[in-house]
């Protein structure tokens, strides 16, 4: 058969890619050996934020800090949650994404897809059969999967992922988690809210690495009250089990040994691109030092006829970038629009609580661009929002030009963050200053407000938790 685009994959990026091909109408077929839906809605986005709203509600049932309200957090059914999880996944899939194809009217074939000559795609199909489809277009969205560590005995003892640890059976007595990115974090705390005896291990020197130092900091003393135990700069030799249970040999920078054990360790130490098998090197498609697949700005490969979205490209690996990856390949394969985007002004959002939520540049970045920085760091306990919380647990933080005063930018770590960000996101997209940050409206009592005292820091008096210039 022949259409004008054939999408391997199901994910964001495809999904995009598709509906704006078919509102040109375009004929487009969808290849996925998977579920469809791809990872955010299936293994990613939907259950781990759908689990980690169920921790919050039992930890704030625990150790809400309001007097007068008595609530208690009692042990908790696993197995129900997960089941109500799979139920959410399940309507959230058929509505989001079944319907939707159907809707718009393109065709999903099952199976495992890689190029052919032509270019062509050969999709061996479930049934053992295969079949071969012809477009115009190719677009290659085929998504991330987890790194495995090199770690001496891992993959012997066996380890869990974010998908396996969100479909355990039971919750476990303790969890090692390697990794403190964005789900390394996230799932540590929901894990740890729901009860488990958490230790997250990191081998940079701090947790949540990408992110400012200040915000770092924040995160660990949260983890930490909350009985979270945190080892960083240590390096994992080996892992091992015995008798049920996990062991993790850790090396301390002074060269001190240690060991952990727990019912599992969970891998959260980064996602790769998925290439494999996919005939690519035929293709004349190039693949980067990470297996990403190699795109112009436009996102198109070094083949003319093939294009890739999402995080196959080594982007940034949020399911946003991926759906504006696939409009924007429709776009430029049909209309020739010559589109591409700006990252420059991308939110970063990890979903504990405090969230952790970011745009621009960091400090780091600021300063060895050379840009001249000031920064100022604004701690919770001066938002009124986080007083009548009564947990000021947080920052927000400016890095501005010290030139010109311009927002380079923003972080936040706060209940909401990742709602409030938005004003910092259009801050910076526009190029606005900290002056005129410091002169917009803002609501009283709002974590959006942090915005606004932070802003103002730059030119008042007002006592910080930190502030620096450079
Ligand atoms: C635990 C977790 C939490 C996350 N939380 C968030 C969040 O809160 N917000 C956010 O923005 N992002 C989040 N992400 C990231 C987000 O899920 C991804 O960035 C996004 O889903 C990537 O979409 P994609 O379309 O590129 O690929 P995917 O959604 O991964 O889709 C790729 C598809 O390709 C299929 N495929 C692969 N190879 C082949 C082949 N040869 N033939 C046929 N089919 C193939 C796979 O089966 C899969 O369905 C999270 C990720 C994880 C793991």
């Amino acid at each position: 058969m022949s259409y004008d685009l054939a999408v391997i994959g199901s994910g964001g990026a495809a999904f995009s890619a598709a509906i704006a091909a078919r509102r040109k109408n375009k004929t487009v077929v969808m290849i996925d050996r998977g579920m469809i839906g791809g990872t955010c809605v299936n293994t990613g986005c939907v259950p781990s934020k759908a689990l980690l709203a169920a921790a919050e509600a039992r930890h704030i049932a625990g150790y809400h800090p309001f007097p007068g309200i008595r609530t208690d957090a009692g042990p908790v059914d696993f197995r129900a949650l997960v089941t109500g999880k799979r139920a959410l996944v399940e309507q959230m899939r058929a509505d989001k994404y079944i319907d939707l194809a159907a809707h718009h009217g393109w065709e999903i074939c099952r199976g495992v897809a890689r190029f052919a000559a032509g270019p062509s795609l050969e999709v061996s199909r479930p049934d053992g059969g295969s079949q071969r489809i012809e477009a115009e277009h190719y677009v290659i969205a085929t998504g991330s999967a987890p790194v495995t560590p090199l770690i001496p005995g891992l993959a012997e003892a066996g380890y869990l992922t974010s998908t396996s640890a969100m479909e355990l059976d039971e919750l476990p007595d303790s969890l090692i988690v390697l990794g403190s990115g964005y789900v390394g974090l996230e799932l540590a705390q929901l894990f740890a809210r729901l009860g488990t005896q958490v230790t997250v291990v990191e081998i940079l020197p701090r947790l949540a690495p990408p992110e400012e130092p200040e915000t770092s900091r924040v995160i660990e003393d949260v983890f930490v009250d909350e009985g979270i135990q945190v080892r960083t700069r240590v390096i994992v030799t080996s892992v091992h089990r015995a008798e049920g249970i996990m062991f993790a040999e850790l090396l301390h920078p002074d060269g001190n040994p240690e060991q952990l054990r727990a019912q599992h360790v969970l891998v959260a130490t980064g996602r790769r691109p998925v290439t494999d098998d996919l005939n690519l090197a035929a293709m004349g498609v190039k693949t980067g030092d990470l297996g990403e697949v190699l795109v112009d700005p436009q996102l198109r490969t070094h083949h003319p006829r093939i294009w890739a979205a999402g995080d196959v490209t080594g982007h940034p690996q949020f399911v946003y970038v991926a759906g504006a990856h696939g409009t924007l390949i429709a776009d430029n394969a049909f209309d020739n629009a010559g589109r591409t985007l700006d990252y420059g002004h991308l939110p970063r959002v990890t979903f504990t609580s405090p969230q952790i939520a970011s745009v621009g540049l960091t400090e780091e970045q600021a300063t060895q661009r050379d840009l001249g920085c000031k920064c100022r760091v604004l701690a919770l306990n001066y938002l009124p929002r986080a007083l009548v919380n009564r947990d000021t647990r947080g920052l927000v933080k400016i890095v501005a030009q010290h030139a010109t005063g311009r927002v380079l930018g923003v972080s936040l770590v706060a209940p909401n963050a990742g709602d409030a960000i938005l004003a910092a996101v259009y801050a910076v997209k526009h190029g606005m200053t900290v002056d005129q940050m410091a002169e917009t409206w803002a609501p009283y009592l709002t974590v959006g407000e942090g915005l606004r005292l932070a802003a103002q820091t730059f030119t008042r008096d007002i006592a910080l938790l930190s502030c620096c210039a450079s």
